[in-house]
């Protein structure tokens, strides 16, 4: 065996963005980094979602202050490399008077808590996009925070920009196969010192450290994504739909919630099984990208259910115009903690597991390593940021948590 380098700072594997967001505020502070990935590119969660920088969806608070530094931090990275971003905001659409509720109650008390939004009347949904179909929409709420990157490009560009300007070493097609008198080993045999050690493997978690992975509430999530063909013209704020004011813990403050996704569960119960609830936003090349779907633990099959994209597409095409067949499919996957925002575990001296981002790690990860290098025995992250709303979980949540429950009771028996 022998040993790549004589020693590091900080040895991460993982070049996923919490992996990747880990090295650069790790490199910031002078420390020597080196990145190990399995894959010849990111080719995970990562490189797979909206590209929606989403303040909008974190709740008032730490979590909210920690997305807008992450927000600061995507567009000092897009300065400083060029990447694709689009201070775009987002437009929630209303199609039906209880989402219209929510919204207006959710723009009434955003302002104090921090939240750039404003709610807006049937004219001014309609002027927000002209993808909004004006014969359906009542109403809407626009945010001005967010920001709209290409995943597909942006990661690779935090790459190329950690490796040419803060000399982060990124080895490509390097599996970490085990942690072994402290030192990484990888499938090529090499062994990688280092003073800290951050372990960031997505979805693929539980091979490295399986006990650590096991009992903590952690559970994988499927998800579908499209994209139609390209559109010569920026599209404006990125859209979303009342369907979203289900998924985000930032709206389960509005006491209207309760009534509307009552009303979904029992007119459109497919769309909570699936964990539906659609939103557009534009890469890069102009393709509009269209989604998603959260299948989550157990109910996750490897084969793509066509009825899921048609659900997903006929919600889509209830709210919006859009370009007419998607040109590309495709599913990512990510670990979620439930009732949390993330699991950080220190699973020996200066090794620690940073994971389960869920469906927020564009949002969140860059102003997590920067708060976690800043402080790293940080007690909020160390206990994962647990949701505020806990008594009030999402239907997806609450249907997993059940479960759980369910499970604990047998191995009990
Ligand atoms: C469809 C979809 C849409 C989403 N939309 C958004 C959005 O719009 N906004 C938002 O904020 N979040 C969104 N998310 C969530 C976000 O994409 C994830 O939270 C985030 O990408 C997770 O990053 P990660 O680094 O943990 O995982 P990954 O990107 O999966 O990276 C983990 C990396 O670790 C590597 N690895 C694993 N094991 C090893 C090993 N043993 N040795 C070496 N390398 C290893 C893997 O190859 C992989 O490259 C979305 C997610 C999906 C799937």
């Amino acid at each position: 065996m022998k040993l790549l380098s004589p020693h590091y700072d900080v040895a991460i594997v993982g070049a996923g963005i919490v992996g990747l967001g880990q090295a650069w505020a790790a490199a910031k502070t002078g420390r020597r980094v080196i990145v190990l990935e399995k894959t010849r590119q990111p080719l995970g969660a990562s490189i797979r979602n909206f590209g929606m920088i989403w303040p909008i969806g974190q709740p008032a608070g730490t979590r909210l202050e920690i997305a807008l530094a992450g927000r600061k931090l995507w567009l000092e990275l897009a300065a400083e490399t060029g990447l694709y971003c689009r201070s775009s905001g987002a437009v929630f659409v209303a199609t039906d008077a209880d989402e219209a509720d929510v919204m207006r109650e959710f723009a009434d008390m955003g302002p104090r808590l921090g939240y750039q939004v404003h709610y807006l009347d049937h004219q001014q949904v309609v002027d927000a996009s002209r993808f909004v179909r004006k014969q359906d929409a009542i109403a809407g709420l626009f945010s001005e925070t967010e920001l709209n990157i290409d995943p597909r490009q942006a990661v690779v560009a935090l790459a190329n920009h950690l490796q040419s300007r803060h000399e982060v070493r990124i080895c490509w097609q390097t599996p970490v196969t085990h942690f072994c008198n402290g030192a990484l080993v990888t499938a090529h045999g090499d062994r990688i010192q280092a003073d800290r050690f951050l372990i960031s493997q997505g979805d693929d978690a539980i091979h490295l450290f399986p006990a650590a992975m096991t009992g903590v509430e952690l559970v994988s999530c499927k998800l579908h994504m499209l994209r139609s063909e390209a559109i010569a013209q920026d599209m404006g704020p990125m859209l979303a739909t009342g369907l979203t004011l289900r998924h985000y813990e930032s709206f389960q403050s509005c006491r209207s919630l309760d009534a509307y996704r009552g009303r979904i569960a029992r007119q459109w119960p497919d769309l909570d099984r699936f964990g539906i609830h659609v939103m557009v936003s534009q890469a890069r090349t102009g393709e509009l990208v269209l989604g998603d779907s959260h299948q989550y633990g157990q109910d996750i099959s490897p084969f793509h259910d066509e009825c899921i994209d048609q659900m997903i597409l006929q919600a889509l095409r209830e709210r919006f115009v859009l370009p007419p067949a998607p040109v590309q499919r495709w599913q990512g996957h990510y670990l979620k903690r439930l009732g949390h925002t993330l699991y950080v575990a220190d699973v020996g001296p200066d090794v620690r597991i940073v994971n389960a981002l869920g469906g927020n790690g564009m949002t969140m990860a860059l102003g997590i390593a920067e708060r976690m290098w800043q402080c790293w025995e940080d007690s909020e992250l160390l206990r994962g940021l647990p949701d505020n709303a806990k008594a009030s979980p999402s239907p997806h949540a609450a249907k997993l948590q059940h479960r759980d429950e369910a499970n604990e009771a047998m191995r009990d028996q």
